[in-house]
């Protein structure tokens, strides 16, 4: 190591004399003596590590007296005290956008969240019997009376259902799945290796573009534990094609007394048929197929919490809710109290759209979006926002959240023009603020696209752009 950096090293403030100094400040009156003493050690590693790393022509202009380093101690615990968990605007026209959360929660969920969460609750307490009872229960004669189920059970999200039903159904056996669906979902969910990890033995059949059924019924030995068909939720394979029907699939998986498994992804409770959109199948739909046991999650086209739900035949569920592995996959009562809100939605079909904002998203005709993304431009032009312009325009929407992958939603949104600033980091300003406004960029332009964005969410958007103006 070279002199300069080494005098360098050598100059950097003692932990102690930082300490002291912090001690000074009355740092004590507001933070815990733990977390002084770590974050000061912790500042002061990074500086040597920068210090070993940099340039040499960029040592000079690190900050390293004792002042500079309290003054970060000082920011990084204050940091401590602010949420980092926190809403934000999505005016991306990714109604299920994974990274933004998924579904947005309906009133009634949220209303039962601090419900149920506030005090004690019968989570697993059955009051009729005045014995211990089962936390699935309260929402599984629900979810049986929405989709034809015989019985559910209900875990942390879907990725654990899929993981959960293999484990039980085919561990140490093989599952038979076509090649054209052993599916990537983001977030490193791949179907070869959750099956991997669920000690089951993948047989993959047929090819990408083509499996037929025959090639399903070759497959089978008495190695076979499981049939399962996976919903290519983020995608598409358009063109020569061929894929084997449920039903003759039911009927084989039958006849060999071997289950089949459905994983829907989604899991869509309504006909989306009537609303214009592509065609989805139901959970209900799916089940009266025949299919034993289906999985699909909550926070994706069913509108509620993150969950996986488990429905399907009697017997097999009873098997998986004997799975030691259940408990570790196992939901809390917030979820299913915002299920249980959720789900009860669908018990009236002719208002669930409006009520489920995912679904109201996904549904409202383009002519009320136009009317909300004229009103936005209104509220900015009346708002002194120089040097911004503002423009309409019409685009495409997405479902996201790997559902209903090449349906193109129309839609209409506000471009943003500043004339001062390149769109790119007007994106990067909107990221930074208060509430976060995360929005589309097109060339010269933000987009607000109008599809994702409620009416009540106006006035962040009018004072996000302040901010960003003002700083
Ligand atoms: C989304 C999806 C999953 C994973 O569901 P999560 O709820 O995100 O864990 C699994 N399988 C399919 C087919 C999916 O679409």
């Amino acid at each position: 190591m070279d002199e300069s950096r080494k005098t360098f090293l050598r100059n950097l403030p003692k932990i102690d004399e930082v300490i002291l100094l912090l001690e000074k400040s009355g740092i004590y009156d507001w933070a815990a003596r733990e977390i002084v003493t770590e974050t000061c050690r912790n500042v002061v590693q990074n500086l040597r590590e920068t210090i070993i790393e940099a340039k040499e022509k960029d040592l000079p202009k690190l900050s390293l007296d004792a002042a500079s380093v309290v003054s970060e101690v000082e920011q990084t615990i204050k940091g401590f005290y602010r949420y980092h968990l926190v809403k934000v605007i999505n005016a991306t026209g990714v109604i299920l956008h994974t990274n933004l959360g998924r579904a947005p929660l309906c009133p009634e969920a949220l209303q039962r969240i601090l419900e149920v969460g506030r005090g004690y609750s019968n989570l697993e307490f059955d009051l009729a019997a005045g014995e211990r009872g089962q936390r699935y229960d309260h929402v599984s004669s629900l979810i049986c009376a929405l989709t034809g189920s015989e019985d559910a059970l209900i875990v942390n999200n879907n990725a654990a259902a899929v993981l959960l039903v293999l484990n039980t159904l085919s561990e140490g056996k093989e599952s038979i799945v076509s090649r054209g669906e052993l599916i990537e979902i983001g977030g490193e969910f791949r179907i070869p290796e959750i099956m991997s990890k669920s000690g089951s033995i993948l047989c993959e059949v047929g090819t990408t573009n083509r499996t037929r059924l025959a090639d399903y019924e070759n497959a089978i030995s008495p190695a076979t534990g499981l049939i399962l068909k996976v919903h290519t939720s983020n995608f598409r394979i358009v063109g020569f094609t061929e894929e084997a029907e449920i039903i003759p699939l039911v009927a084989l998986g039958k006849k060999h007394a071997i289950p089949v498994m459905d994983d829907l992804g989604s899991g869509c409770l309504i006909d989306l048929d009537n609303y214009g959109l592509q065609h989805e199948p139901t959970v209900r739909d799916v089940l009266s197929a025949g299919v034993d046991v289906v999985t699909f999650s909550g926070d994706k086209l069913l509108g509620g919490p993150q969950a996986g739900i488990i429905a399907g035949k009697k017997e097999i569920l009873s098997q998986i809710k004997k799975n030691p592995l259940n408990r570790a996959l196992r939901i809390d009562k917030f979820t299913l109290a915002a299920l249980e809100a959720t789900l009860m939605q669908y018990l009236r079909p002719a208002s669930v759209t409006r009520k489920l904002r995912p679904l109201q998203a996904l549904t409202e005709p383009v002519a009320a979006v136009k009317k909300r993304a004229r009103k936005l431009m209104g509220k900015l032009q009346k708002a002194n926002l120089e040097p911004l312009e503002f423009v309409l325009h019409e685009d495409f929407a997405v479902a996201g959240g790997g559902s209903l992958p090449t349906q193109k939603i129309p839609s209409v949104l506000v471009g943003i023009k500043n004339k001062k600033m390149p769109a790119s980091r007007m994106e990067e300003k909107l990221r930074k603020i208060e509430v976060p406004i995360i929005v589309r960029v097109d060339k010269d332009e933000i987009l607000i696209d109008l599809r994702t964005v409620a009416e009540d969410e106006f006035g962040f958007i009018v004072e996000g752009l302040r901010q960003v103006l003002s700083n």
